[in-house]
């Protein structure tokens, strides 16, 4: 295996290397838009949106102001429903204190979707339970709307409409890495790798693939392959290894069931929805939010991640208030390093 370092040999190899973004081509959007896929892209939006909120005080051109007023959110799964959520509840509690220009100018949000539906892998209460708080929070959402192009600041749609913006978010899609020396018909729908119920990719001897990046399509529960969540990956991964171990004390191999636990959204303060597998299936509001913070909190590594998450969460839900209003970035020396330039 050739790492960007060094070569490897290795009895197994196993891929575990997720999905990124997919701009389905549109290279206008790939070089501008804001993709939210990993912590630097979190990071990078935080700042960008921060100097952004900046620009548009001191912008003198009204044109300029609007776009930089104007966000687009392309892609209505739960990334992109979580995003819109955030940025509303923003413009409510913060903009007014911390921005008063800004305020009264008078910020739009689009969340925009090429299918008719929002967060299209859920149920249907949870859609519709979705659509209409966002409606409720002001966001202006546009359903079976196909981003077509972003040229000049402007995002075309297939049907010849526009909006003017400056803060284009990329929610609408992933893919998964093409790996040269696999062989090309393992590869499925979204480059994911075909396995087997055990995780091998088919078509190789000892290649496995786990999480995101692998496409099993054997469990008659989902034909089209299981929902790329951290769940799947987590179960697959202790499954596999579990086969390691049994192999290694000539012991049969556990064929991959997936535990179904659900998935849920957060859209805001009290405003979530959850699909829960033999509990009645959804949920919403309150219970929906309180179960996504305790399945979120208690996720993360670490006790003291976890506490201080949670010291973190509840000053931001009696304050309405995030803390920190920094501008962070490497310095461009630090940057050029990093990239060993
Ligand atoms: C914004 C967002 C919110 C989400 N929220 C939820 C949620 O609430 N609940 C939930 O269950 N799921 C959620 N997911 C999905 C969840 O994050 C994924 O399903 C899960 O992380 C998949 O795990 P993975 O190990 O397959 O891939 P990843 O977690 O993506 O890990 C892949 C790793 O491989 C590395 N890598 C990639 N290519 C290479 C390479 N060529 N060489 C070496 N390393 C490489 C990457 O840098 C990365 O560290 C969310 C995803 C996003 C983007």
């Amino acid at each position: 295996m050739l790492l960007s370092t060094c070569e490897l040999s290795y009895d197994h190899l196993v891929l575990a290397t997720g999905t990124e973004s997919n701009y389905f081509g549109m290279e206008n959007i790939r070089k501008a838009a804001l993709p939210m896929k990993t912590v630097d892209d979190a990071i990078e939006i935080r700042n960008y949106m921060l100097q952004k909120m900046e620009e548009v005080i001191i912008a003198a051109d009204e044109t300029e102001k609007k776009k930089l007023a104007t966000v687009v959110i392309a892609g209505g799964g739960p990334t992109g429903v979580e995003i819109a959520g955030m940025l509303a509840e923003m413009r409510e509690n913060i903009l007014e204190k911390d921005y008063p220009e800004l305020s009264r100018q008078g910020a739009r949000i689009y969340l925009v979707d090429g299918a008719s539906t929002l967060l299209t892998p859920m149920s249907e209460k949870s859609q519709k339970y979705a659509y209409d708080t966002l409606v409720k929070m002001g966001v202006k959402v546009r359903l079976n709307a196909r981003v077509k192009d972003y040229v000049n600041d402007t995002v075309i749609f297939a049907d010849g409409e526009t909006i003017q913006t400056r803060i284009l978010f990329w929610t609408g899609g992933v893919t998964a890495k093409v790996f040269e020396g696999v062989p090309p018909e393992s590869y499925g729908q979204g480059n994911r790798l075909r396995v087997d119920e055990y995780n091998k990719v088919t078509g190789t001897r000892n290649i496995h693939a786990i999480g995101d990046t692998c496409l099993l399509i054997s469990d008659k529960n989902f034909p089209q392959g299981h929902p790329q969540l951290a769940q799947v990956a987590i179960q697959q991964g202790k499954n596999l290894a579990g086969n390691f171990i049994a192999t290694l004390h000539d012991k049969p191999l556990k064929p991959f069931v997936y535990d179904d636990k659900g998935a849920m959204a957060i859209i805001g303060r009290s405003k979530a929805v959850a699909d829960i597998p033999g509990a009645g299936r959804h949920f919403n509001g309150f219970i929906a939010w309180t179960a996504w913070l305790f399945v979120h909190l208690f996720s993360l590594i670490a006790y003291r991640n976890r506490f201080m998450t949670m010291v973190n969460w509840v000053v931001a839900l009696l304050t309405k208030d995030q803390s920190l209003r920094m501008i962070v970035r490497p310095s461009p020396k630090r940057k050029e390093r990093s990239l060993g330039q």
